[in-house]
């Protein structure tokens, strides 16, 4: 049993959060709140949003505050049972907009180093089907390149190339690691090594949220 219910999972891009996201939502049912899966869909869907947000994504630098937290206040709002906040707030102007829209129950903090970020995602592969998440030297997908869950195609994310990796980590070193202090000094911040195992991040987290 889980007693906190509005959490948020911060560090750098890499650290972990997807994974532990989909594993932390089958096990409470709280919402899973992605920005990146949303724009990632809304880019998908060649929307208004979707168009303006790949020039930004595309470069690895942040889609700007506003249209982010247009986008994210109704489902957050929504999401009365639980959420699970992931890659979202990224700035502190973000961080404040959230505390005008509801309160944090706890944020975890994956950290994990800027080389060991850069060898994860360059060898990070996701399905476009079911976006179960592969590492292609610890944990490829199928021979022929398809989903071991589902069968579907298995990809490398656009901003998963090199320069823009470099470039996704510096934004966030720069733009979101503020938010580590940020949420220090509101007690809410709780810190996991992201180098262990990933079974192992998943308890401390689900003993985290034990409160
Ligand atoms: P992610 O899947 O969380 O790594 O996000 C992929 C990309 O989407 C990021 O590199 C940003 O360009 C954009 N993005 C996702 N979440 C946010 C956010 N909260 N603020 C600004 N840009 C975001």
């Amino acid at each position: 049993m889980t007693v906190l219910s509005r959490v948020m999972l911060l560090g750098p891009p890499g650290a972990g959060k997807g994974t532990q996201a989909k594993k932390i939502v089958a096990e409470t049912g709280f919402v899973h709140l992605s920005t990146g899966d949303i724009l990632r869909e809304e880019v998908a869907r060649r929307t208004e949003l979707g168009r303006t947000a790949r020039e930004f994504m595309d470069r690895g630098e942040l889609v700007p505050d506003r249209l982010i937290i247009d986008m994210i206040r109704g489902r957050i709002e929504a999401a009365r049972d639980g959420f699970l906040l992931d890659g979202f707030p990224r700035t502190v102007a973000q961080a404040e907009a959230l505390e005008k829209i509801t309160l944090l129950d706890v944020v975890i903090n994956i950290e994990l180093p800027r080389e060991e970020v850069i060898h994860r995602l360059t060898a990070r592969r996701v399905c476009r089907k079911c976006g179960v998440i592969y590492n292609v030297l610890s944990n490829p997908p199928s021979a022929n390149g398809t989903c071991t869950a589902c069968g579907g195609e298995v990809y490398q994310r656009d901003d998963d190339r090199r320069e823009v990796i470099e470039n996704r980590y510096d934004v966030y070193k720069a733009s979101t690691a503020p938010l580590i202090d940020f949420y220090r000094d509101r007690g809410l911040l709780r810190e996991v090594d992201g180098a262990q195992p990933s079974d192992v991040i998943f308890s401390v987290i689900l003993s985290i949220l034990s409160g």
